[in-house]
């Protein structure tokens, strides 16, 4: 009786031993805390049909290997890219790009508020002299507006003030919002080059570490998603070890597919092998995340510009965007007068606005690199990256 017991006791642990290994083996992958919960839903449903989709071989397949000899043929260096497999129930379907900076208006308004409301309640008083002038050109340097725009608004709002009054608190709305908007720069074209006649539109991401450069790089590829374009993603940041991990999963959450090298290995490779995975998959749009090790400007120019002339094999680069951290101030615009001498910047995404009432830099780092600001990152969150708009911008500011 007792070895009877023994021996359903034995039987009963091994069961139960064998269902917690079955159960630890299908938990998978371990999600970061900071991961938005996947949707349920069951695939992206783009408002129209992508190049990708019109071809059935351009749909990502499951992982294969994409070292090739004519890669190695064209670069230096051996790589061995990886490409990620995609879970079609597994995708997400992202915000739409429009209206996103009206959604997103409060966070931009909360952090901006001492500015508009500041500068508002300076210009409705009573009597503006010399000393509520100086007060609206702190504010706004304080803001990181910059030297000379400050100066510019003041004497154009000086002016105005003048012939026109600001009596109540609308007219100095109305001259403000004017005078902001003028900064600003409505006129500019903030498009982004996504697709191209002949092959994909090829993107590439630079910028420091730490600005939000993989993180954007996630966030475009949502937008363009959203917007019912296919993408391939290049890792070519090889030097930080969690970088492809990061935007690894951010593709796979709106599938797109993600070129991979080893990592330390050359990023032009895997820049190179990134394009050639978009020729094959016929998607519209390649993005490239690269390495933004500031060490030195020569570093800086040897890496981005193999990477710039490795990917030009295929095709020409259609958008250079340079990520900077609004939080950073001065800081930023070093960085980005350095970026600029590096290779030709087409556009700026401004990072961080959410947390700082820093905003002004939108003018100063427009002004600097002659080129529009054409994304902004409010938030931590998939879909917290919204296209520019000049009015928008305004008007949040001014709350
Ligand atoms: P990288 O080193 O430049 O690739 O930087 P990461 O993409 O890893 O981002 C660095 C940190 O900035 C992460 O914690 C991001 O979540 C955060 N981040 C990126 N964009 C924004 C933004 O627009 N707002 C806020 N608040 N955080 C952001």
């Amino acid at each position: 009786m007792i070895i009877f017991v023994v021996i359903v006791v034995i039987a009963l642990l091994l069961a139960g031993g064998g269902l917690a290994f079955q159960r630890s083996r299908s938990r998978g992958l371990p999600r970061s805390p900071s991961q938005p919960p996947l949707s349920s839903k069951p695939s992206a449903s783009p408002t129209e049909p992508s190049r990708a989709e019109q071809s059935p071989a351009a749909r990502p397949t499951a992982a294969t290997p994409t070292a090739e000899a004519s890669t190695t043929e064209a670069l230096p260096t051996e790589p061995s890219t990886v490409d990620t497999a995609l879970e079609p129930d597994a995708t997400e379907v992202p915000e739409p790009a429009a209206g996103r900076l009206t959604r997103l208006r409060a966070r931009l308004a909360r952090s901006e508020n001492a500015l508009g409301k500041g500068l508002l309640a300076l210009l409705s008083k009573d009597k503006l002299d010399d000393d509520t002038w100086q007060d609206v050109e702190d504010l706004l340097l304080t803001a990181d507006v910059g030297v000379a725009p400050a100066a510019e608004l003041v004497e154009r709002l000086k002016t105005r003030a003048m012939v026109e009054g600001t009596r109540t608190l609308d007219d100095a709305r109305r001259l403000l919002r004017e005078g902001l908007l003028e900064l600003v720069d409505p006129g500019l074209d903030r498009a982004l080059m996504t697709s191209r006649v002949g092959g994909p539109a090829v993107i590439l991401v630079v910028g420091v570490n730490g600005t939000g450069k993989t993180t954007t790089c996630g966030k475009i590829a949502r937008l363009l998603v959203a917007d019912g374009k296919s993408v391939v993603l290049g890792a070519a940041d090889t030097f930080r070890a969690a970088a492809a991990d990061q935007l690894e999963t951010w593709g796979s959450r709106v599938g797109a597919q993600t070129v991979r090298g080893p990592e330390e290995g050359d990023p032009a490779s895997v820049a190179f092998d990134a394009v050639k995975k978009g020729i094959e998959l016929g998607v519209d749009t390649v993005l490239i995340d690269t390495a933004g090790r500031l060490h030195t400007k020569s570093g800086l120019m040897d890496e981005l510009g193999k990477v710039k002339r490795v990917v030009e094999k295929h095709g020409p680069v259609d958008e250079v965007l340079l990520v900077l951290d609004a939080t950073t101030g001065q800081n930023g615009l070093i960085q980005a007068r350095v970026f600029a001498e590096v290779v030709a910047i087409t556009g700026v995404v401004l990072t961080k606005l959410d947390g700082t009432a820093k905003g002004g830099i939108v003018v100063a780092v427009q002004r600097e690199l002659g080129v529009p600001v054409k994304l902004i990152g409010l938030g931590e969150g998939p879909d917290d990256l919204a296209p520019f708009e000049a009015d928008a911008f305004v008007d949040a500011l001014l709350g």
